[in-house]
């Protein structure tokens, strides 16, 4: 029996394994997706069979209720809310590894009243992990529902920033880590580890809320994939304390993936961890070009027949899509008049900007779901290299991947973080409803170039009525 469990926890990891790898391309991430899936469903059932404690009538309600419960939000949530329900999962994941912490000590210190420390009933590591797995998994919890509730608006996306935060924020670390390694290795009593144990995971809380306020904008991204490698780190400090080598190796992958993600997106920002966690950004508005409250000078702007005309007699199409393509639903529609260029004699491609939207990788996701072919799907520098040979970049539903203050306004929030240099086209059009700020609340200087037309109007409106006109150029 043992070893076919082994055998079916070597199946699970390598299939999570398989299923990762999957998830780098377009093409194989459904079947990663599913890999990754079904190594949990084997990971599940492997772990009961193995301890054989449960009451397979608790089991059954929870696969239940918990599969009533995914399928539920799968179907409901909308691409837009994607960023959201990582979110919840990745607090749901820490809120977890928390509990099972907290579990682990009432079962095996306070609830025997166990004689001596918690480090002499499990071991030295073992305990003192136990108290890692609190503070990370507890912090990651609250951290993940600020993140959720910025996200969705219910609190501000602008950066909240208490007085002496950082010394706060050192001070609860040290607390919450010197209290744990306190309860875990020094103190005799189980009512006392209970005790020090709740006031650990008090200040974990406390401190989950506080790492993240202060950062908003642009930067909520990194913070989610940085949360999403939290509860990978806490899962796998809580499969140390349960000696479950698959909670371990599922954690691990987590948290190592969640990192190098976070790596990727600070990149495509231009930001450090520390000044992304730290910063404040958008804080204040800059100075100058680029802050929120500047006016714009004339801008010219146009209807979908002008537009249509400007792509009539231009060969070489450069899309570039953004939140508001996601707001808009409109993959369907610009997929339609990039088949309609394409029939003319025209060639067209989309630029994709790693942050475009609101998650890492949604814009190839709605452009997959309108079967837009890969290949024509080019990364930010191959993009920013061949703008100059382009007849006319649209940009639909783009503002802030597309803004040159980037480049060349030094107090900008977002001074540094590559953009896509869609000015360098010979023409351009911006399709968006009105002049107002993208996700990091500053004037974009693109809207006022001299080779740019605004069509104000909504996305797939906009697109719908250049495809019609065009139809009769
Ligand atoms: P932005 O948020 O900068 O701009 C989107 C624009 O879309 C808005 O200015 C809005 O203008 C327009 N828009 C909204 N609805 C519609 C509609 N129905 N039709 C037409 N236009 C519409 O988006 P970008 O994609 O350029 O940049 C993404 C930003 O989000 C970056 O700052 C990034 O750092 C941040 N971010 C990215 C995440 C990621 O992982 N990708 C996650 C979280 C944040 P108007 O109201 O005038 O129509």
């Amino acid at each position: 029996m043992t070893s076919w469990i082994a055998l079916l926890y070597l199946l699970s990891a390598g299939l999570f394994i398989l299923g990762l790898k999957g998830l780098t391309k377009v093409r194989s991430a459904r079947r990663g997706n599913a890999q990754a899936a079904l190594a949990m469903l084997i990971a599940i059932v492997a772990t009961l069979l193995e301890i054989g404690i449960v009451d397979w009538r608790w089991i059954a309600l929870g696969l239940v209720v918990g599969s009533a419960v995914g399928v539920f939000f799968a179907l409901r949530v909308q691409m837009t809310q994607m960023p959201e329900m990582v979110a919840l999962f990745n607090g749901s994941g820490g809120g977890a590894s928390a509990l099972v912490a907290l579990a682990t000590l009432w079962q095996v210190s306070v609830e025997p009243g166990a004689p001596g420390t918690l480090a002499s009933v499990m071991g030295g590591a073992s305990a003192f992990t136990l108290s890692l797995s609190i503070f990370i998994g507890a912090l990651t919890f609250t951290g993940s529902i600020v993140a959720f509730l910025k996200l969705n608006r219910t609190l501000s996306g602008d950066p909240i920033l208490l007085p002496g935060r950082h010394v706060i924020n050192a001070l609860l670390v040290a607390g919450s880590l010197g209290l744990g390694g306190y309860f875990a290795l020094a103190v005799g009593d189980s009512s006392q580890i209970a005790l020090y144990a709740l006031v650990v995971t008090g200040l974990s809380l406390l401190l989950g809320v506080l790492l993240v306020i202060p950062i908003g904008g642009a930067d909520m991204p990194v913070v989610i994939s940085l949360l999403n490698s939290y509860s990978g780190i806490a899962a796998a400090a809580t499969g140390f304390v349960i000696e479950s080598p698959m909670l371990i190796i599922a954690g691990a992958l987590v948290g190592a993936s969640g990192l190098i993600l976070t790596q990727i997106m600070c990149v495509a920002m231009n930001r450090s961890l520390a000044n992304v966690l730290f910063g404040g950004f958008g804080a204040e508005p800059a100075a100058g070009d680029g802050g929120p409250a500047d006016e714009y000078g004339p801008v010219r702007s146009g209807g979908p027949e002008e537009a249509a005309m400007l792509l009539d007699a231009a060969e070489r199409i450069m899309i570039v899509p953004g939140y508001g393509l996601a707001v808009a639903q409109a993959q369907h529609a610009v997929r339609e008049l990039a088949d309609l260029v394409e029939k003319r004699g025209g060639s067209v491609e989309y630029a994709i900007h790693p942050v475009a939207g609101r998650m890492p990788g949604h814009m190839n996701v709605l452009l997959a779901e309108a079967d837009v072919p890969y290949e024509q799907l080019l990364e930010m520098d191959r993009a920013n290299a061949d703008f100059k040979n382009v007849d006319v970049a649209i940009v639909v539903g783009a503002n802030d991947v597309v803004n040159p203050a980037a480049q060349n306004t030094p107090g900008s929030p977002i001074a540094g973080m590559p953009v896509l240099e869609v000015w360098k086209a010979r023409s351009v059009i911006v399709i968006k409803r009105s002049l107002s700020p993208g996700f990091a609340g500053i004037k974009n200087a693109l809207f006022e170039g001299e080779t740019t037309m605004m069509v104000f109007a909504d996305a797939k409106q906009a697109i719908q009525g250049m495809t019609t006109e065009l139809k009769e150029l």
